[in-house]
């Protein structure tokens, strides 16, 4: 602070200077070649060790809905399918039970980072309060077991279990659905929600395979090794063990408080430090909650957080959080603009000035936690905060004060190798008895590849050939020429990614609908018009772009890691008027009853 108490300011020039030496630092030609994919001899790097499997006999029968995924958007779709009356709905899951990010993420400290009472689904229909502001793992993962058990989505359901292929059946106006268990059954209608980040990724680091200790990835947590549980109990097994974790991101940041305690050495390996804000998290309190939870309580807190932060000018913040606080950080500066002045570019200033301001307070937090000057230093992020997925964390940067654990930051360039007995930066081995990826997901790679099956629609038409060029839908659910089958994820629709699970029932109850729609006239297929998917798309095409990740941001999988994204990334937009808008625009054109663009046969 100065002698007036103002903090010092900001010396822009500098700091766009610094975010782009650091960017040059991390910029590789291989972008997203670098990372390994799971096969062959690293395919039990994707073994379920949660569930053991069960042998059934193959399905061959009818179902009117099958979905594939069993996370939010298979539960939500589901739940709302059976309000509506359609009660065969065949849940396709490739885990042991529902949960889908759920099932797998069960490592220590997994917590959600949006707000519980926005972010777990139809809490007002099942009646559960969470317990805490930010649910851990176990409690979202129970939650979604007690949607299954509600809405009676098990006895149908199949789990472990993957679709390799989906036909339609021009005939019997269905879907001919094939899996990796044999089955072969049919379904009027398929919806597809397998999730953006659901297929495990390792560094392309040489040696993976080489390493003779013991080696897991993050979603695959090895409690067997490391004792313990999800809930986070003590993980005494560790505690004569020396641990290198690679990875920094949001999931290292909320495990390694739970490694820097059991372990006795902890190495964090790190390529690029997270931006990690206050969490604040805390109890929900009984009294409290009984007071807010009126009818339509849920919907109400939805649409006030999508209002605080995407296009919106809420007077009041229901859930007050670090994704609200940089929106209405913005918006205060806007206001402060003559009306003639709000340009395009002015908010664009505007949106820079308060990332500024907020990275600063958010490295100068790291200074106030952390001991030793070396460390601070190194875990301080130089890009802007929504460049990678920010963090909130009250564990995390505390965690580099414990004896035995250290940061191992390799300035940018990664670890260079991995040897039969540990991992080696710089040309300095460490050596170490455990390795644990907290590498990632795949996200840059081709829709075929990361969702395991291809769609053959009308005409023997392929999606990955509909799509060569990029995702082509209207509002992200629809595809022209695959009739009778609904995507339920946020691109192309409200695409609000601070929360979403809200684009997935807002989803959820279109499809539900619409189905029923068709159900009461006696309709076989839905379809959207060739016409209306060219005119969605091209009204998608006149908004700014994607805030997100832009492409003067460090690499991640936000931006292609760094790299041109082409003209297919183009359209992984969100409607130009942001989310608050898409689901007004979306909810009128549900009560309209006529769905404009879509025809039912
Ligand atoms: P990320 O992809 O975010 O992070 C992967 C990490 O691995 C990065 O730190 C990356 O560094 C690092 N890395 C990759 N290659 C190397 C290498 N060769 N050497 C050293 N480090 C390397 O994966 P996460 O699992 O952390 O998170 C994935 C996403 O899942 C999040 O972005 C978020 O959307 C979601 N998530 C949400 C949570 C929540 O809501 N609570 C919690 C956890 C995850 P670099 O940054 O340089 O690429």
């Amino acid at each position: 602070m100065t002698m007036t108490d103002q903090p010092p300011a900001i010396d822009k020039e500098q700091l766009r200077r610094k975010y782009q030496e650091e960017r040059s630092k991390r910029l590789r030609p291989d972008g997203n070649d670098q990372y390994l994919q799971i096969k062959s001899q690293l395919a039990h790097y994707l073994d379920d060790p949660y569930t053991p499997l069960i042998e059934r006999a193959p399905k061959t029968d009818h179902v009117t809905f099958a979905f594939i995924g069993g996370g939010f958007a298979g539960l939500a779709t589901a739940a709302r399918l059976t309000e509506t009356g359609i009660k065969d709905v065949r849940i396709i899951e490739k885990g042991g039970d529902f949960g889908g990010t759920w099932y797998w993420n069960r490592y220590p400290g997994a917590q959600c980072d949006t707000a519980s009472m926005v972010y777990m689904p139809l809490l007002e229909e099942t009646g559960h309060m969470p317990s805490e502001k930010y649910a851990h793992a176990p409690e979202i993962l129970a939650h979604c077991q007690r949607i299954g058990r509600q809405f009676n989505l098990y006895d149908n359901a199949l789990f472990h279990t993957e679709v390799v292929s989906l036909d339609w059946d021009e005939a019997q106006s269905r879907w001919i659905i094939r899996t990796t268990r044999g089955d072969e059954f049919t379904a009027q209608y398929i919806g597809i929600g397998t999730g953006p980040l659901h297929v495990p990724k390792l560094p392309g680091i040489p040696g993976i395979e080489r390493f003779k200790g013991h080696s897991f990835h993050t979603s695959r947590w090895d409690y067997d090794y490391t004792g313990g549980d999800p809930k986070g109990g003590l993980m005494e097994k560790l505690a004569d063990k020396r641990v290198g974790i690679i990875g920094t991101g949001a999931t290292s940041v909320q495990c390694v408080p739970y490694l820097a305690r059991a372990c006795k050495e902890l190495y964090v390996f790190q390529r690029t430090p997270s931006s990690v804000d206050v969490r604040g998290n805390g109890p929900i309190d009984p009294d409290w909650f009984a007071g807010i939870a009126t009818p339509g309580w849920q919907q109400r807190w939805l649409e006030n957080f999508t209002a605080n932060q995407a296009g919106g000018s809420a007077e009041e913040d229901l859930v007050q959080d670090g994704w609200t606080d940089l929106s209405k950080r913005i918006r205060a500066k806007i206001t402060l603009l003559p009306r003639e002045q709000r340009t395009v570019e002015n908010m664009r200033a505007a949106f820079e000035d308060s990332d500024f301001e907020k990275m600063e307070e958010i490295r100068n937090r790291v200074d106030s936690i952390v001991r030793d000057r070396d460390t601070a230093k190194n875990l301080k992020a130089w890009y802007g905060q929504l460049c990678k997925r920010p963090c909130f964390h009250d564990a995390y940067l505390q965690a580099f004060n414990t004896p035995g654990t250290h940061l191992v930051d390799t300035d940018g360039k990664g670890v260079d190798v991995v040897t039969e007995n540990g991992i080696v930066v710089a040309g300095k081995e460490y050596q170490l008895d455990c390795i644990i990826y907290a590498s990632g997901f795949e996200v840059g790679t081709e829709y075929k590849r990361r969702a395991g099956f291809d769609l053959t629609g009308r005409d023997g038409v392929k999606l990955s050939d509909h799509w060569a060029r990029g995702m082509r839908t209207k509002h992200g659910i629809h595809v022209n020429g695959f009739p009778n089958v609904f995507f339920v994820q946020p691109t192309q629709g409200a695409n609000l990614i601070s929360n979403v699970p809200h684009n997935l029932t807002e989803a959820a109850r279109t499809i539900a609908l619409m189905v029923g729609h068709a159900r009461d006239n006696g309709f076989k297929e839905i379809e959207v018009t060739r016409d209306a998917e060219d005119r969605w798309v091209e009204l998608l095409l006149t908004g700014v772009g994607r805030m997100i990740g832009g492409p003067d941001c460090t690499p991640g999988y936000y931006n292609n890691e760094g790299r041109e994204p082409g003209p297919a990334a183009k359209l992984n937009v969100g409607h130009p008027a942001g989310a608050l808008a898409y689901f007004k625009y979306i909810d009128g054109w549900r009560r309209s009853g006529q769905f404009e663009g879509v025809q039912f046969r």
